[in-house]
């Protein structure tokens, strides 16, 4: 497995000590660095230039105060972020996340992900994040427009469709962008669909759009298969989380062949053996906003456990979809010894390094986020295509779209692997190929 070339070492050394307390930020570059020995060996001038550091210190980190009045006419204070982090290929373009743990260090790992990931689609998007501490989860409708009004009302300056993008990520879908969307719209007095990805259908939002991180990383996960002559259909699947990304990557996997019978949320996992029945997670978890367990509740042949790993349920394949470092080293071995044959990440960076290290050892395939769960992003850049076109496409044409970019990031992945010597490598192919599309743009523009 690769370690950190000697070469690449101060430059890790720089980064922790530039960035303090950012932990989640030091682990998304040392996964990064970790593979590019390969390619600083044979292409020098990557480190003579100073491209590694200037990938590393975001183009521009904004932090700024959300005032806004809970339902009972109190005052109540977040904190917002935006990290605009590399525009080498396009305007920034990544979510922003509404949760509880959201600090600057969260924020840079995701806005650092991002710029590969982007890369990978072969589309024209560079790479941001950005987000809040706000919690969405038992507010009402109004408090959850008061927020999103007010975070708008100092964010909008910094936005705009050739600029920055943002879209949705943990608790932040179609409701939020829609007050997000319509703050922009009041205050700019510009109707500039394309500032914002993820919106309604009605107001210039793209077919496929909620469905594409999920099923982006099914299409993922059936090419790997592919590539061994194997395929999802039959296959006994378990995914984490209860939120967009698990809801559609269940549901593709389902229309696939394969048998999803397990998913979870923070408070626990059912197991369904009769397989998850999708719409009735999405009435649960979309349109009711309750907990899993209602899901358990309202069918017989599920049960709810409360707490514990949902990586104890036996599968072929996993798909974690819930949030970062989710699946540690025990459950990757439990996962391994259960018979999983591949692993892709539906979320950001949900195994933990450990657990990583596990599966690329013990030759299960492997898919990391920036690359599997890329469909959804793409589809924003198609969303943002279709708004400057002032066009909107079928729903069977835009996943058709989405389907051809997913081979295309999975072709990416596998040639940079086979290039530099680890074939089958996914998670290397996917940082060599971004790195060196995104480092020859930096250099082709200059010292800027
Ligand atoms: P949602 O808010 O829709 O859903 C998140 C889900 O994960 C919820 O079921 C939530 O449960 C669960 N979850 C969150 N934290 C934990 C935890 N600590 N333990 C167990 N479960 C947890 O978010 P998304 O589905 O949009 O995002 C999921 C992941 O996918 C994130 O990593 C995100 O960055 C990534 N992603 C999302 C994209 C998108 O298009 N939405 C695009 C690319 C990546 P609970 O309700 O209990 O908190």
């Amino acid at each position: 497995m690769s370690a950190l070339d000697p070469v690449l070492q101060p430059h890790y050394e720089t980064v922790l000590a530039r960035n303090p307390g950012e932990q989640e930020f030091h682990q998304a570059v040392l996964e990064v660095l970790e593979s590019l020995g390969p390619v600083v060996r044979k292409h020098r001038h990557y480190v003579d230039e100073a491209v590694i550091e200037r990938l590393c210190e975001p183009e521009r980190q904004l932090l700024f105060r959300v005032p806004w009045t809970d339902d009972q006419g109190r005052v109540q204070i977040n904190r917002a972020f935006r990290v605009e982090f590399n525009s080498a290929l396009g305007p920034y373009k990544g979510g922003l996340r509404f949760h509880p743990s959201v600090y600057l260090g969260i924020v840079k790992f995701l806005g650092f992900e991002q710029i590969f990931k982007n890369a990978l689609t072969g589309m024209p998007i560079g790479g941001g994040k950005g987000g809040s501490d706000f919690d969405p989860k038992g507010k009402s409708d109004a408090e959850v427009m008061r927020f999103c009004q007010s975070m708008m009302t100092e964010l909008y300056r910094h936005l705009g469709e050739y600029t920055d993008v943002p879209a949705g990520d943990i608790g932040v879908g179609g409701r939020e962008i829609g007050y997000l969307f319509g703050q922009y719209k009041r205050i700019t007095n510009r109707y500039e669909s394309g500032v914002l990805t993820g919106k309604g259908l009605a107001y210039g939002g793209s077919q496929v759009r909620t469905e594409a991180t999920g099923y982006g990383t099914v299409f993922f996960t059936e090419e790997m298969l592919k590539a061994r002559g194997q395929s999802l259909s039959g296959r006994r699947v378990v995914v984490s989380g209860s939120g967009n990304v698990a809801i559609y990557a269940a549901q593709k996997a389902a229309a696939l062949g394969a048998h999803v019978v397990a998913c979870s949320d923070s408070s626990g996992y059912v197991v369904d053996e009769d397989g998850l029945d999708v719409d009735l997670l999405k009435q649960v978890k979309e349109v009711e906003r309750q907990r899993i367990s209602a899901y358990a509740d309202q069918r017989r042949a599920a049960t709810f456990v409360a707490g514990g790993s949902v990586w104890d349920v036996r599968c072929e394949v996993a798909l974690p979809c819930a949030t970062q470092n989710e699946l540690d080293t025990d459950a990757a071995r439990t996962l391994l010894a259960n018979g999983v044959v591949a692993v892709a990440e539906g979320a950001n960076m949900p195994c933990t390094p450990g657990a990583t290290r596990i599966f690329r050892e013990g030759a299960v395939l492997f898919a990391p986020g920036k690359a599997a769960n890329a469909g959804g992003v793409a589809t924003s850049a198609l969303e943002m295509q279709q708004n400057a076109s002032r066009d909107s496409w079928s729903f069977a044409h835009t996943e058709e779209r989405l389907r051809d970019i997913m081979v295309g990031v999975h072709e990416r992945c596998a040639t940079a692997a086979d290039e530099y010597g680890t074939p089958g490598d996914y998670v290397s192919g996917a940082n060599i190929s971004s790195f060196i599309q995104v480092a020859d743009a930096m250099l082709s523009l200059g010292v800027v």
